[in-house]
């Protein structure tokens, strides 16, 4: 059999490099030249015994996604198409800002929630992305980028799972995934640099707590049952108090001390004051006291079939006051990409002065026309 090493985290590849008589420094090694350098022609692997890279051509590859397509906007968002068979494509999408580089990752292809306002829910679902196919989003985007600028240094800095599909439920590659982002062998991501993003599967919330805690984003998008009954179908099996219950209990574990709600803003649907009473009396509720949230409002981003609108600015900057002068820290999110059709991405949220980071995302920022012109392949 033959292994593609972007599907095992550290052990599983301790496990692999086991069977093949190596020793488990031996994993740590092709960790790093995978994952660290970018590198997934094993005779490249100098360090590493020429006995080991024949058996390694005989037993493993190396291979993300293919790049169906890539889109660089005007601000420097850049977003890529992989194609992953059958007709089926997923979206990344890198967001460069001040103090950070933010890629936003694929989960499935397609999505079985099926959302009333999104339009990979609209889709319906095709399959569930395997291990690789997630890491492989993040290996393309930070050697692509690196080499585009030039750069050894860390070009992704926070990952959330914003693009297709419910990273929940797809619980069996999205562990070792996680698990592979946050190792120190290989993209070293702090847990709250990596953000998970749910619709609410609560059992996988609290499994998610135990196995692999990183920043929680809950899709929340409205105040009361009956109306997200409506917009979240997954809301009539986990109703509100099972996912405030859950999301309380997170805390208990979680790497940051608040959980993100996102809250998609839908004109005439969900975005009245009295909806935003109605989301301050809920999130304060006595049930899951010392539940402390950070709202992120979302401009909804508009698609043919949806018959739905985006909020007018003023009534999302009023529903932004209620909250807000409730005590809520609350952001609305920047449309960024809007030329490539890039909306993804939690582009809210910690603040940090990382200069150098600075540097490299304005180069980026300044280098998109540049940039537009071709694929640029990690190795
Ligand atoms: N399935 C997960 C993660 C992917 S969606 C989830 O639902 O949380 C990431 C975010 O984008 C979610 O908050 C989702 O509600 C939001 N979203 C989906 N479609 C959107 C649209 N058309 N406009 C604005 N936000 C949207
Ligand atoms: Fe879209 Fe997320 Fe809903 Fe799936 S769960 S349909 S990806 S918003």
């Amino acid at each position: 059999m033959v292994t593609n090493l972007l599907d095992l985290d550290h052990d599983a590849l301790v496990a692999f490099c086991g069977q093949l008589g190596e020793k488990p420094f031996r994993a740590t090694q092709l960790f790093r030249w995978i994952h660290q350098r970018g590198v997934r022609d094993f005779g490249q692997m100098t360090d590493l015994a020429k006995s080991l890279r024949e058996k390694l051509k005989d037993h493993a590859y190396v291979v993300a996604p293919p790049v169906a397509r890539e889109h660089v906007s005007r601000d420097g968002t850049v977003k890529w198409l992989f194609d992953v068979g059958r007709n089926n494509a997923i979206e990344t999408v890198f967001i460069p800002e001040d103090d950070r580089g933010t890629l936003c990752v694929s989960s499935q292809a397609g999505c079985a929630v099926g959302c009333r306002f999104c339009s990979t829910g609209h889709q319906g679902f095709s399959r569930h992305l395997t291990v690789g196919e997630i890491v492989g989003q993040l290996w393309w985007a930070e050697h692509a980028l690196r080499k585009r600028l030039g750069t050894e240094e860390r070009v992704v800095t926070n990952v959330v799972f914003m693009g297709m599909g419910e990273p929940l439920n797809n619980y069996p590659a999205l562990v070792p995934a996680l698990r592979i982002m946050l190792d120190d062998h290989a993209y070293g991501l702090s847990r709250r640099r990596v953000t998970v993003s749910t619709s609410g599967v609560v059992p996988m919330i609290d499994r998610l707590a135990a196995d692999c805690p990183v920043a929680l984003a809950i899709s929340l998008h409205a105040p009361t049952d009956a109306l997200r009954d409506t917009l979240v179908p997954l809301n009539r099996k986990f109703p509100l108090a099972d996912l405030l219950g859950a999301a309380r209990r997170y805390l208990d574990h979680a790497p940051r001390d608040f959980i993100t709600f996102e809250y998609c803003m839908l004109d005439g649907v969900n975005d009245q004051p009295e909806h935003a009473r109605q989301l301050v009396r809920l999130v304060r509720d006595a049930r899951w006291a010392g539940l402390s949230c950070k709202f992120n409002l979302i401009p909804f981003n508009p698609f043919p079939q949806s018959g739905l609108k985006r909020s007018p600015d003023g009534a999302i900057a009023a529903f932004a006051q209620e909250l807000t002068d409730a005590g809520i820290v609350t952001t609305v999110r920047k449309t960024r990409g809007d030329d490539i059709d890039a909306a993804c991405g939690q582009l809210a949220g910690e603040v940090q002065d990382r200069t150098r980071v600075g540097e490299r995302m304005a180069k980026l920022r300044g280098d998109t026309a540049r940039a537009a012109l071709s694929v640029v392949a990690p190795d």
